[in-house]
């Protein structure tokens, strides 16, 4: 809603996670607050098109794959039929509620809600285009910048057609394609994917690096990656796209593998997920002192500050990771520091979760890192083969592991590949932020049978003690 109030204690800039986080916690402190963003409600990607959409879809997608594994334990399904307009309505309506709830607890929490997009006119002013075209000024004692981020398009691979899709266009499930080529062996790449291939869809990704999700431990992306083998049509690591070219039922493919020998294919539909970059452009940032560095990510200080004192800044436009749950932080610590708290964004931990099937997720130190940085760690790794739990999920292909310090076996890192690994990993994520040691994990009564007794087991199997292992050691 248009508002003509023109000066404001607090004005923030996107109302993503982080954004709205940071402006409900402005007001609960007692600030007067304005949110400015284009959508109707507060959200941002992560709740209009990006998180919440792709994880109502990843639960059909699950739904369905659990009816098809239904059959080793003597129930058989039919194939799934499915009615898209009603499997869309249902996403959509998941995104409204969400939304239309958040901006319930904005008004409920007097936020003034300003519809438009903002730029900077000076450190102080900022010029709100509305909706209508309307420009309206508004000074502020502070700001935070939460602007977010937007896909990388790869300049070869941008070509202008319908078939060729990005996450926000395959979230809208225009249809189910017979084939869809997925560029980017990321997040969103095998996040959708795995929607896709529910679906009935032959996913091909290709991915430019020797692994999918770089970024992640090795051990336990193979074990995603053994799933793939089944669930995906092909993965080709190593791989670039050269070219693109919209033909007459789809999208024909020229392939650039390692060996050079190029290789021609068409799919229905292609997928473009290759990373995203900070939104720090059209802001009006040179009227402020606000810096960027080299990748465009805004300069901040621990307490979020820019080098500008009145503004500060958050989330995917003030560095990676590009994820909510670090947004939402930041955007905490930026409001405490503004109200005069002495406070800084230092976790000792950021969880980091791929919810593929299985899920794939992790935090503090890997392994893979560990290598690389020649710190010495020693590492536990729980077979879920032993896990009641798992066994009587039939799903007995996940792994939980601890990096630990060794010698005060301090936990340093956690990563856990499995169905649930996502829910699991908090408990890794409090375990490092606390400073536990493994007897502290050892020794925490976990519920039976579930699969968080993993995490226990692990920790006891740096002493040589898991009950469910038999791998002797030392005693404590
Ligand atoms: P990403 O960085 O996760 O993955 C992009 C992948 O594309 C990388 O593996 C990269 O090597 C590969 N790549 C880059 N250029 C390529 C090319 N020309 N050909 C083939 N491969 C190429 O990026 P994303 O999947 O687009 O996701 C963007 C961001 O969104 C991520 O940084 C992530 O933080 C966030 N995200 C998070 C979640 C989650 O938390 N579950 C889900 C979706 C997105």
């Amino acid at each position: 809603m248009p508002n003509n109030k023109n000066s404001t204690h607090l004005a923030i800039i996107g109302a993503g996670p982080g954004g709205y986080a940071a402006a409900f916690l402005a007001a609960d402190l007692g600030m007067e607050v304005t949110l400015i963003d284009p959508e109707p409600d507060p959200g941002g990607v992560c709740l209009y098109r990006g998180c919440i959409p792709s994880k109502a879809l990843l639960h059909v997608a699950k739904v369905i794959s659990e009816t098809q594994h239904a059959k080793d334990w003597g129930i058989t399904f039919g194939k799934p039929k499915i009615d898209l307009d009603k499997l869309r309505d249902w996403k959509n309506g998941v995104v409204n509620k969400l939304t239309s709830g958040l901006g319930q607890l904005s008004k409920a929490r007097k936020i003034n809600y300003i519809r438009g997009r903002a730029k900077f006119l000076d450190p102080n002013s900022l010029e709100v285009l509305a909706e209508d075209n309307q420009k309206q000024k508004l000074t502020f004692k502070t700001a935070i910048l939460a602007s977010g981020s937007y896909p990388v398009s790869v300049p070869n691979l941008t070509i202008d057609s319908p078939r060729v899709l990005n996450s926000t266009s395959a979230l809208e499930l225009e249809n189910i394609p017979n084939s869809l080529l997925i560029v980017g062996g990321g997040y969103i790449g095998l996040e959708l994917g795995t929607v896709y291939a529910a679906l009935s869809t032959k996913v091909t990704v290709v991915e430019m690096l020797p692994s999918i999700l770089p970024g992640a431990d090795r051990e336990l992306v193979s074990v995603l990656s053994k799933k793939f083998e089944q669930s995906f049509d092909s993965v080709l690591l190593e791989t670039t796209v050269k070219k693109l070219t919209e033909i007459k039922n789809g999208i024909k493919v020229q392939f650039l593998p390692k060996d050079k020998t190029v290789l021609e294919k068409t799919y229905e539909k292609v997928l473009i997920a290759v990373g995203r970059r900070p939104n720090s452009e059209k802001l009006g940032l040179e009227n402020t002192k606000v810096e960027l560095d080299d990748k465009g990510f805004v300069k901040i200080d621990p307490q979020r500050r820019t080098n500008e004192p009145s503004i500060y800044a958050i989330g995917d436009v003030a560095g990676e990771p590009m994820l909510a749950h670090k947004a939402t932080h930041e955007g905490r610590t930026a409001v405490e520091a503004i109200s005069g708290k002495k406070v800084a964004f230092e976790p000792r931990a950021i969880p980091a979760v791929v919810f593929t099937d299985p899920e794939l997720a992790w935090c503090g130190l890997t392994e893979t890192e560990a290598k690389k940085t020649g710190r010495k760690v020693e590492v536990t790794r729980f077979p879920w083969a032993a896990s009641g739990r798992a066994t009587s999920l039939g799903r007995s292909d996940g792994i939980t592991k601890l990096i630990f310090d060794p010698e005060t076996h301090r936990i340093l890192g956690v990563g856990i590949v499995g169905p649930g690994a996502g829910e699991l990993i908090a408990e890794g994520v409090l375990a490092i932020e606390m400073a536990a040691v493994a007897g502290d994990l050892d020794l925490t009564i976990h519920p039976h049978p579930t699969l968080s007794e993993t995490i226990m087991e692990s920790a006891a199997m740096i002493f040589g003690t898991s009950t469910h292992l038999y791998r002797p050691k030392r005693k404590r």
